[in-house]
């Protein structure tokens, strides 16, 4: 088909305007964390429970290196079928979302973890546009989505000085103490996402007229 001819296409057919969400995926979708208690617990001949990990840097409470957490973190993905969702019926509620914006999975995972990542989004049923993997949380920003959803707290700070980006706060017991800020919605289930996405898509339309 030519490009004129596309482009006459596009014009007859005009898709709905949808945004770009980028989804995280530790601790959004995949109940990493779960994994990780067990294994720390199994280690450490401990007890602990995942409301336990009540901050980001988890490391300290527990009593172990940034490192280590780092390790028994990677080791999980190595058992990924292991892994729950972190939410019942999420294939069918992401789904839902997806009326209101193209989702990329976009995780800071390492190269390593990657096909496990993959194999237990396809296990899950997750459906997803593009798996965009970045060196951190940081570079997620630089990547120009309209909206991110994640449960990382030091990402939300970074929404407000991006102009026309979102947040969408996973809320989880590691980022509760998430204050307040201009275009970040909190959210404690993917049930609430899509009537986020579609008054986010109002606000920008209203931004842009
Ligand atoms: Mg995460």
């Amino acid at each position: 088909m030519s490009s004129a001819a596309k482009e006459g296409q596009r014009l007859l057919l005009p898709k709905p305007e949808k945004l770009r969400v980028a989804v995280d995926v530790d601790g959004v979708l995949a109940e990493t964390m779960e994994a990780w208690i067990k294994t720390f617990n199994k280690l450490h001949g401990t007890r602990f429970k995942l409301k336990d990990i009540d901050s980001w840097a988890s490391w300290i409470k527990f009593g172990i290196s940034k490192d280590e957490f780092y390790r028994i973190l990677e080791g999980t993905w190595e058992n990924w079928i292991e892994i729950p969702p972190t939410e019942p019926d999420l294939a069918v509620k992401v789904q839902r979302a997806e009326r209101y914006g193209i989702l990329d999975i976009v995780t800071g995972r390492t190269q390593r973890t990657v096909p496990a990542v993959k194999q237990w989004l396809t296990n899950q049923g997750i459906k997803y546009n593009r798996f965009v993997r970045v060196p951190g949380w940081r570079y997620k920003i630089a990547l120009g989505y309209d909206v991110y959803i994640d449960d990382a707290p030091e990402l939300m700070p970074m929404i407000p000085p991006t102009p026309g980006a979102f947040g969408i706060l996973y809320q989880r017991p590691w980022n509760m103490h998430v204050i307040d800020m201009p275009r970040v919605f909190k959210v404690r289930t993917w049930s609430q996402i899509p009537s986020v996405l579609k008054e986010i898509t109002h606000t920008k339309k209203e931004i842009a007229a």
